[in-house]
């Protein structure tokens, strides 16, 4: 009786395993072609609870070690770095900082748009940062297209104009990072703060100092 019950309960649960991959399969295959915010797509996301992004889990454990509520606005080490977006760069391990370290502005390039140095000024006259950090890395994605190729893609695409969008693509890491140094400081905002220069190195994980 006992072997028999076992043997059932192990049918169950390859049973419940098989469901769930195909469920899994069909959601995944599912979810490129239904419209976003369509009823279909609130619905598959209402009945599929278990198929909701890790993340929000992630950060329920996240919320229930954190104890950094108390860390003040103004970053600790006054510094802004301004990064590529890129996925595998963590600026915090990168340059040994903690939470409220330092600003991270980040965007693909790392690239001084008038944004980004939006940003930079908040960082520097309202938040008290006193020096700025540029950094690039190789293998960037920035170095493979050219703005006038994504422009056409777009622009077929959307069937729009996309001509006058900038990408700020460039076809030399050492030059962009000198360029976004030079464009920071040719603002008139930062007439006194030191800005330092780097190439990140994806497959070493070292800093290379350009300026
Ligand atoms: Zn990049």
């Amino acid at each position: 009786m006992v072997k028999f019950l076992s043997f059932i309960f192990f049918i169950f649960i390859i049973i419940c395993l098989t469901l769930s991959i195909v469920i899994f399969i069909v959601y995944r295959c599912l979810k490129w072609h239904i419209p976003k915010n369509s009823l279909l797509d609130k619905y598959i996301l209402l009945t599929m609870t278990s198929l909701k992004p890790d993340f929000l889990s992630a950060n329920e454990k996240y919320a229930e070690t954190f104890k950094d509520g108390d860390l003040l606005a103004p970053p600790s080490k006054k510094i802004a770095v301004l990064s590529c977006m890129d996925a595998r760069i963590s600026i915090n391990d990168i340059l040994g900082l903690k939470l409220g370290d330092a600003h991270v502005i980040r965007n693909a390039g790392g690239i001084a748009t008038d944004d980004a140095i939006r940003s930079l000024i908040i960082s520097h006259e309202l938040l008290g940062t006193e020096e700025f950090i540029v950094i690039n890395h190789t293998d960037c994605g920035m170095l493979k297209f050219k703005d006038e190729e994504l422009q056409k893609k777009i622009s077929e695409k959307f069937n729009i104009n996309a001509s006058s969008l900038k990408f700020y693509c460039f076809p030399n890491l050492e030059e962009n990072v000198r360029e976004q140094i030079k464009k920071i400081k040719l603002s008139p905002f930062f007439p006194n703060v030191p800005i330092h220069g780097y190439v990140y190195n994806v497959k070493t994980g070292k800093l290379n100092n350009v300026v």
